[in-house]
């Protein structure tokens, strides 16, 4: 795989900019899964709002949510106001696979 190419470095980087370098090995097991049924109940959800690469959205009113792009911050799973309903189910990728950090 090619190496992505190297930023400039004089620019003062964004967030998104940062997400950029990270590279990702997907894994196919599940490491977070979300049960969306007890999702319609919480108000606010607050999980749409602290993660920075967008894994959790609505569609159509109802929370969806793609883990490709999870940076394993783990604020999902700390702001969720029904973790103890077992809202999200979070753990860390499996060896070798999720982000990989680079840091230009
Ligand atoms: S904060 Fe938890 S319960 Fe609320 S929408 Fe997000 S995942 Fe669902």
């Amino acid at each position: 795989m090619p190496e992505p190419p190297k930023p400039d470095a004089s620019k003062v980087l964004t967030a998104d900019d940062r997400v950029g370098l990270d590279k990702f090995e997907f894994d196919e097991e599940p490491f977070i899964t979300v049960d969306t049924q007890v999702c319609r109940t919480c108000e606010g959800k607050p999980c749409l709002y602290v993660c920075p690469t967008k894994v959790y959205r609505l569609e159509k009113g109802e929370l969806v949510y793609n883990t490709e792009g999870c940076v394993e911050l783990g604020a999902c799973a700390v702001v969720c106001k029904h973790m103890g309903k077992g809202a999200i189910r979070w753990s860390y990728p499996r060896g070798s696979y999720g982000v990989g950090f680079r840091f230009g």
